[in-house]
């Protein structure tokens, strides 16, 4: 499914032949006609983009985007009038992402667009770690495998956390162990082999995952991308 863009213009024309294009490009669309309609349709959809006209009724483009930053980070490209520069400037230290100056070329306005998405995702993917079908969010301190949650013990994600983060390398149970406890040596090396055990058990239902970890043999462990239907 393509990405949904809000598409905030009270000009009629312009609204629905950017609606249109951008359909066209194969996003799905919202639209508003004034500022208090955005902030509803921004507050109901989650929009993963905003095109935001300054001058509004109702409700201006500037406090639209006023009232959305105070909770959300949601990419937002403010379209502006030639006699708007100031507002213009004003929009872009309130953390707009870009602007459009009228009038513009809708390629124009889809490159700028598709651009602050990419940049958007870029940050976000940030606290993403994957490897094969293994996806790691450090932030939630999740783990998934195919899209499914993998019900881990808190050791048990740090044990995987830290292997993911540097892929191929070996890894001593000592250095696993300072990894979970810290400076406070609160463990025997041998437990990671249990935990690594109870790790590799609640990866067997996933046969075609796409990696594995290894018992690197008087080392320690690492975690490697395996080829599915390859040993
Ligand atoms: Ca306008």
């Amino acid at each position: 499914m393509g990405n949904l863009l809000l598409i905030v213009e009270d000009e009629e024309n312009l609204r629905r032949m950017l609606c249109e294009h951008f359909k066209a490009e194969g996003f799905q669309v919202i639209q508003a006609q004034d500022g208090k309609e955005a902030v509803k349709l921004w507050r109901q959809n989650k929009p993963d983009l905003i095109i935001l006209d300054i001058m509004l009724p109702v409700m201006s483009g500037i406090e639209v985007l006023r009232s959305i930053r105070k909770e959300d980070e949601v990419p937002v490209i403010m379209l502006t009038a030639k006699a708007e520069e100031v507002d213009k400037l004003l929009g872009l230290e309130m953390g707009a992402d870009d602007y459009v100056t009228k009038p513009f070329s809708p390629r124009e306005l889809t490159a700028r667009v598709n651009a602050v998405l990419r940049r958007s995702n870029q940050t976000d993917c940030k606290h993403i770690l994957v490897l094969g079908s293994l996806r790691i969010d450090i932030i939630r301190f999740e783990a998934y495998i195919d899209d499914q949650l993998l019900p881990l013990t808190p050791t048990e994600f740090k044990i995987l956390l830290l292997l993911m983060e540097n892929p191929g390398m070996v890894f001593t149970r000592l250095q696993i162990l300072e990894r979970i406890y810290g400076d406070i040596y609160e463990g025997y090396e041998r437990t990671i082999d249990t935990h690594i055990n109870n790790l590799r058990r609640k990866m067997e239902n996933y046969p075609e995952r796409g990696f594995e970890i290894k018992t690197v043999y008087g080392v320690g462990y690492k975690i490697v991308e395996k080829d599915v239907g390859h040993n």
